[in-house]
């Protein structure tokens, strides 16, 4: 049997990877095992997350920023500030969250995420290995770009 190890992550060394229209991330860690994958995503200003349910719960920490969840607090929704935290059972679906700040959060989810269209059809699968393709499709275009312009 293996021996546990701790996870350590430097996030200040590490690069903002591009995530989604409007969003980057950093990958944190990834389980084969369990399916469940941690990341810190920057939101720009206005971005917004595009209709989902997730086969996995989810767990979120504000670091810097606001996310407003089905139009926010003044619509019935959440809006989460700076240090709030959230749990996003298994099977609960988002419509549009939006980014009215830039915003920095710390994702888990414990499984996939699956994007949907208005038919609710699956547009998008977000699961540990497409988070891992994330990051290296990502840093594949870094060192390209930095081959680019030496
Ligand atoms: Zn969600």
């Amino acid at each position: 049997m293996s021996k546990p190890k701790d996870v350590y992550v430097n996030t200040a060394a590490k690069d903002w990877l591009p995530f989604y229209p409007g969003f980057q991330f950093k990958l944190l860690r990834v389980s084969a095992e369990t399916g469940t994958w941690s990341v810190l995503v920057q939101a720009d200003k206005g971005a917004s997350f595009p209709c989902h349910t997730h086969l996995g719960a989810g767990e979120y920490f504000m670091v810097s920023g606001r996310m407003e969840v089905r139009g926010g607090a003044k619509n019935g929704g959440i809006t989460a500030n700076a240090g709030d935290y959230g749990y996003e059972p298994n099977g609960i679906v988002h419509d549009l969250t939006e980014f009215p700040l830039k915003t920095v959060f710390v994702f888990t989810n414990h499984g996939a995420v699956n994007f949907i269209d208005e038919a609710g059809k699956t547009v998008f699968i977000l699961d540990w290995q497409a988070v891992l393709k994330l990051e290296a499709d990502g840093l594949k275009a870094q060192k390209k770009a930095l081959k680019k312009a030496a």
